[in-house]
């Protein structure tokens, strides 16, 4: 091993520099040359200054040396390369024999103001090689500034950046393309981050955030939580994403609900960050499209309402008719009673006196006759249901109810308030049955506030969960029923209503009959006075009921 000797390297050092002054590189400024002194003079870290040369000469950087008018003095082999000019060629000309016409003037004038003033510039400037062919050149020019404060020369480093620059373009160009087709797209659009935030949106999106007055993504991914988070358990790579989910949102009047249609596709995004430069990570963003299918909706609820109407049209008339004929049956069934216990008295006294009452005969004519009528009129009691018993949730009853009645309830200027419970349990009954029971009891409700001595024109309906069941409140701001007609008003063919014409009674008979089917109870509330309010109580389980079978008739 050979021992280090500094004062043996200084030695050499020196007689490097002396070779170095003695036969500098052609071309280069004697004041650059001087300039080596310096440097190779200090106690530690001495270098050659053929170093210093080798490492301009060797840069990938296109490096210059002008003096103050931009004449060329010397230009490194890179400047070679990128121009296209040997150095001979360029020593002794203008920096501007690259220059092609089209850099403004003004560029030309601020780089030189910057160097007058001593002061470094950079920019960039349309340059042409010795072929003609263009290229944009990244420019710095730095001043060097002698002993005496003067500028004796201009260093300048330049580089192509026209693959840079047309990349970076591109990438705009693609960017405003996308963001002009994204924008035009008839459909919401946003790409969320993997925290939800939205890092990319389309015109759709900022329209509905107007009218919704809050981040419409935030709406949109709680009610989408269920897809996300079973997404969120695989690589983003091998999210499977979700289409067409409907979601319903609220305008910001509270009132308006939307519907939309949204499709999630999960994309990867690579990090750009200089940490990730090695690793390659990505982040998974989500691609959000919501398409509006309010109308759709509305129509496919309008065409559902109007097949409920009808059907609930003729369930009424069934009803009615097979209620009208019972109660006709039923009154028809006393007198008829009557007159058999009369002739089953004169058959005791012919017994005793062996004498044939003269009206004994064409009363039992009568009573034949009369059960011949009760028999063809039972014979033409239209069917009952047989609807099946399924799981109800009578708040969604109530809710198609008030659609179907929302014509008459205008036209009756009447207001609705409706007071659902929001996680209403869900009873075993029967749809229809209790559609027609609530109907009754809503145009009962819409009759009375036509009645005289009403003001105020109101509807409250309320449901609430109880031990038993659930309990149906409706009250209205009528007349409301005196306590001593509490009673008779279920009893068929009752009718009492004073401007109300052409009912035949048969309402709350009937509604009363869907109770007793559910195994309810209705009754007018005692402690009500500003109206009539009707509460309903039904059980979630009826008796020997089943959800599949019509086993409670
Ligand atoms: P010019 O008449 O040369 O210049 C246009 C304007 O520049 C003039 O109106 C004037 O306002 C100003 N100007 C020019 N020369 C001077 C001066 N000596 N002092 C004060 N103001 C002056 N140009 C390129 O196009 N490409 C290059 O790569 C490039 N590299 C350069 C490197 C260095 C170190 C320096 C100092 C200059 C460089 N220039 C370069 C600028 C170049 O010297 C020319 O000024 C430019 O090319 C415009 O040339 P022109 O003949 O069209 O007009």
């Amino acid at each position: 091993m050979s021992k280090s000797n500094p004062a043996g390297s200084k030695e050499r050092m020196a007689a490097a520099l002396g070779e170095f002054l003695s036969s500098p590189p052609k071309g280069l400024p004697a004041e650059v040359i001087e300039a080596f002194g310096p440097t190779v003079k200090t106690d530690d870290g001495i270098l050659p200054p053929r170093v210093f040369v080798e490492a301009v000469e060797q840069s990938s950087v296109a490096i210059s040396i002008t003096n103050t008018k931009a004449k060329i003095l010397y230009a490194n082999k890179a400047f070679e390369k990128l121009t296209g000019y040997k150095s001979e060629e360029l020593v002794g000309k203008n920096q501007s024999i690259l220059s092609y016409k089209v850099t403004p003037i003004e560029v030309y004038k601020d780089l030189w103001g910057h160097l007058l003033d001593q002061n470094s510039w950079n920019g960039v400037l349309v340059n042409k090689r010795k072929n003609g062919e263009r290229y944009l050149a990244d420019l710095t020019v730095a001043p060097v500034i002698g002993g005496n404060g003067e500028t004796s020369y201009y260093l300048a480093l330049h580089r192509d950046v026209t693959e840079v620059h047309e990349l970076a373009q591109q990438v705009k160009n693609q960017k405003v393309l996308i963001e002009s087709v994204v924008d035009a797209a008839p459909v919401v659009m946003a790409l969320l981050n993997n925290e939800g935030k939205v890092i990319l949106d389309n015109h759709d999106y900022k329209k509905l955030m107007g009218d919704l007055g809050v981040e419409p993504a935030s709406v949109f991914l709680e009610s989408l939580s269920d897809n996300i988070e079973a997404d969120k358990n695989f690589s983003c790579g091998n999210r499977k994403g979700f289409i067409n989910r409907e979601v319903s949102i609220k305008n910001k009047n509270g009132i308006e609900t939307r519907w939309f249609s949204c499709s999630g596709v999960w994309v990867n995004e690579k990090n750009i960050a200089a940490d990730d430069y090695f690793t390659n990570t990505a982040e998974c963003c989500l691609l959000l499209v919501a398409n509006d299918i309010t109308q759709q909706k509305r129509a496919q609820n309008q065409i559902k309402t109007n097949a409920m109407r009808a059907l609930m049209a003729e369930q009424q008339l069934v009803h009615g008719m097979r209620e009208t004929l019972s109660g006709a049956i039923f009154q028809l069934q006393a007198p008829l009673n009557m007159a058999s216990a009369v002739i089953n008295m004169m058959e005791r006294r012919q017994e005793n006196n062996h004498e044939n009452h003269p009206f004994q005969s064409a009363l039992v004519d009568v009573i034949r006759s009369g059960e011949r009528v009760l028999n063809s009129l039972q014979k033409s009691l239209p069917p009952e249901d047989r609807e099946a018993v399924t799981l109800v949730n009578v708040n969604e009853v109530i809710k198609d109810v008030i659609d179907l009645s929302i014509h008459r309830l205008l036209e009756h200027s009447v207001i609705v308030d409706w007071n659902p419970e929001p996680e209403l349990n869900y009873i075993s009954g029967r749809c229809y049955a209790l559609r027609t029971l609530f109907k009754q009891l809503l145009d009962n409700a819409i009759d009375a506030l036509d009645e005289p001595g009403c003001s105020r024109r109101e509807i409250i309906i309320a449901t609430r969960n109880i031990n038993t069941g659930i309990e149906l409140v409706l009250r209205d701001t009528g007349p409301g029923i005196a306590v001593d007609k509490r009673h008779s008003v279920f009893e068929p063919f009752y009718s009492d209503w004073q401007h109300v014409k052409g009912r035949p009674g048969m309402g709350l008979t009937i509604a009363m009959e869907m109770v007793q089917k559910h195994y309810g109870t209705i009754e007018i509330d005692p402690h009500y006075h500003t109206g009539c309010s009707i509460r309903i109580q039904l059980p979630l389980n009826p008796p020997e009921s089943s959800t599949t079978e019509d086993s409670y008739e």
